[in-house]
């Protein structure tokens, strides 16, 4: 390295603390309503209940770790139907790249838990301790008795709303009525009280101290989203072209009253002071900005008072920047390429996830052939292959019949089953049980194939009619 390409200075900025001003108008009444609905959802859900008859649980949203099951409402998901996670993640990740190619950092600025949790405990923050002005005041006194007053309400606050979070958590993993009574109690298992523990901590860290650090420094969607966005995006946006040059309001009024130009932007920093992470848009779109649209609001204020049009700040695109400036109209272009692939990706995933929830089988059969021994030589020259059979029942408990095909002269049996005067074999299987069974396939001397068969095991519902297969081999003796 030469001495032209060494830099000095500190690796990390130091950190400049925030203090958001409150705000009003149309993105913060926007932003407190889906507050509400998403923290709503997240504390309250685990209390509905859902009926799904005698022996199951009647919890509307429930993961059943003990009998490996998850509940959502009237959809039943086995460990073997994981993969409907994978559609709920494509889903999930294409709905976040649609929004961004729609409206910039939508998901960072008004649904991503870090910023719902930040707000509120900003919230909490200005009731206990004022708003901006009133915090850096205190902090500036340094710790006098209201501050301390004031700090210990407000960290207190923090930690009630840390602890509930971590409490409604594990509320979705037991029945919850009983385990809020069991905690209350100090009955609940250890691991309750240690996720309790930990969320709390971690909400109490990450919304109330680590704040736009967390946004800026340890995530890494805006770094993700930079890369997919484009010029048609929307994104708040300071319209240079109107703001500057910026003037104090009498300046400006001087300079227009002389026909000078003079720009919109007043420079009273009000975005700047409702920013949760600090940031001064009129520096440009930056990975700071997590696209909240306070600073709209805040700009919208100043310009009405002023008597000049609101949109000084407003979500704008690359595209009508750049279109402003040559003195053309403004266009805009939701339906594109890029958001039609996202939308026909969703539709299609969450069409074939759909399909294959409604038609789902509640029986399913697996067939495990044993490995050691292949096969066994019987004393009449017969040969003999064992197996281990799983039958899913996802539903009532029921009988099954198991019938064996694609081999000739065979013969199935049942370890602790009788065959049935007809000769069938029936087993039952319980509510939402798996039964294993071990099944043993024989075929005498005369009718031994030369290879290896392929056979395949069908288990009735005898009550519907309804049948699942699963397909293994027969391995004769003579092809070893
Ligand atoms: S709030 Fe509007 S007028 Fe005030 S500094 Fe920001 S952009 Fe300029
Ligand atoms: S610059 Fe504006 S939109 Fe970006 S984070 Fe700050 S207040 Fe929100």
């Amino acid at each position: 390295m030469t001495d032209e390409t060494f830099i000095e200075g500190p690796l990390y900025e130091k950190r400049k603390k925030v203090y958001p001003q409150s705000v009003h108008g149309r993105f913060r009444r926007i932003k407190w309503t889906i507050l509400c609905i998403t923290l709503g959802v997240y504390y309250l859900l685990p209390f509905v209940r859902w009926h799904r008859g005698p022996g199951l649980p009647d919890q509307a949203v429930l993961v059943d770790f003990p009998h490996r099951r998850f509940y959502f409402f009237f959809i039943e998901l086995w460990p073997q139907e994981v993969y409907y996670f994978t559609g709920l993640l494509i889903i999930a990740a294409m709905t976040l790249f649609l929004m961004n190619a729609v409206a910039g950092r939508l998901w960072c600025g008004y649904l991503c838990p870090q910023t719902v949790w930040t707000d509120l405990f900003y919230a909490v923050e200005r009731w206990a301790e004022g708003d901006r002005r009133e915090r850096m005041l205190s902090d500036k006194r340094g710790w006098t008795f209201t501050h301390v007053r004031q700090a210990a309400l407000k960290h207190f606050l923090w930690i009630m709303i840390a602890w509930w979070t971590g409490g409604a958590w594990v509320l979705y993993f037991d029945d919850a009525p009983t385990l809020v009574r069991d905690l209350a109690t100090f009955q609940a298992p250890f691991i309750a009280y240690l996720w309790i523990g930990i969320l709390t901590a971690t909400t109490y860290m990450f919304a109330g101290h680590a704040r736009e650090q967390v946004c800026i420094y340890m995530c890494p969607w805006p770094r993700i989203q930079a890369a997919l966005t484009d010029e048609w995006a929307l994104n708040v946006t300071y319209r240079r072209d109107r703001g500057e040059p910026r003037l104090s309001v009498k300046k400006a009024e001087q300079a227009r009253a002389h026909g000078e130009i003079a720009g919109d932007c007043v420079d009273c920093h009000q975005c700047i002071n409702v920013c949760p992470t600090g940031v001064d848009i009129r520096d440009g779109v930056q990975l700071g900005c997590i696209q909240c649209g306070l600073c709209i609001d805040a700009c919208d204020t100043i310009m009405r008072e002023i008597g000049r049009p609101t949109g000084l700040i407003a979500y704008d695109t690359d595209i009508n920047v750049q279109r402003r400036r040559e003195g053309k109209p403004a266009i805009y272009r939701l339906v594109r390429p890029r958001t039609l692939i996202y939308v026909a990706i969703i539709a299609i995933v969450g069409s074939i996830m759909v399909y294959t929830l409604a038609t789902r089988s509640t029986m399913s059969v697996n067939v495990l052939h044993d490995r050691n021994p292949l096969f066994v030589q019987l004393a009449d020259g017969g040969i003999r292959n064992s197996y281990t059979v799983h039958i899913l029942n996802k539903g009532a408990e029921r009988s099954f019949a198991v019938d064996l095909a694609g081999l000739p002269g065979a013969t199935l049996r049942i370890i602790g089953t009788d065959p049935q005067p007809d000769g069938r074999l029936i087993v039952k299987a319980d509510q939402d049980q798996t039964r294993e069974l071990r099944m043993l396939v024989e075929v005498d001397a005369a009718h031994l194939p030369k290879e290896d068969t392929q056979i395949e095991i069908e288990v009735t519902d005898i009550a519907t009619g309804k049948a699942a297969s699963a397909r293994d081999h027969f391995v004769p003796a003579d092809h070893r």
